[in-house]
């Protein structure tokens, strides 16, 4: 066991550094959902070891990526981990909806399914970001355009996705 502190929230925390994959540069903070380097785990043992704290870890896969919902009026920040396949992503809503994502939002001009990101392994074994719009009333603003119909671009990390009045933050 290595104990460590998380970098963002501070909790301490024990890793069995034997049931971490191989291959990965980061795992899940249990508290914070924040990622941890893995080459913090090569510090000296010993620090951290004050808390009790002690947590099961889900490593965070390279490169799956992440939406950010930046705050505003009608809106706090949410953080969603994007998964292989593909997500629908909108207003979170009581009636039923095919959205994977449910923003919490007062923002009645984001649609309730309003964009598509597929998540696709590429050739090098990373991953490719495929954003449309999902046939939103109000359309989908990426990179200052609005996305046509049928149109498919692939996301850059730290782009940035505007839906209604709210703005969606891209990170690998
Ligand atoms: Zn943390």
């Amino acid at each position: 066991m290595i104990a460590v502190k998380c970098p963002h929230c501070h909790v301490g925390l024990k890793v069995d550094e034997k049931k971490l994959p191989s291959g990965i540069t980061s795992f899940k903070c249990p508290k914070c959902k924040r990622p941890i380097p893995v080459s913090m785990l090569s510090q000296k043992e010993g620090e951290g070891t004050s808390s009790s704290d002690t947590a099961l870890l889900h490593p965070l896969k390279k490169g799956i990526g992440r939406i950010t919902v930046l705050p505003n009026a009608g809106t706090a920040e949410q953080v969603f981990p994007l998964a292989e396949g593909v997500s629908i992503i909108g207003r979170k809503s009581s009636r039923p909806s095919l959205a994977t994502i449910g923003i919490e939002t007062t923002d009645r001009s984001m649609s309730r399914e309003h964009i598509r990101i597929e998540v696709k392994k590429d050739s090098k074994g990373g991953y490719k970001h495929y954003l449309s719009d999902n046939n939103s009333k109000n359309h989908t603003l990426y990179n200052s355009n609005y996305l046509g119909e049928g149109e498919e671009v692939i996301l850059n990390n730290n782009e940035e996705i505007i839906i209604g009045r709210t703005v969606l933050r891209f990170n690998e």
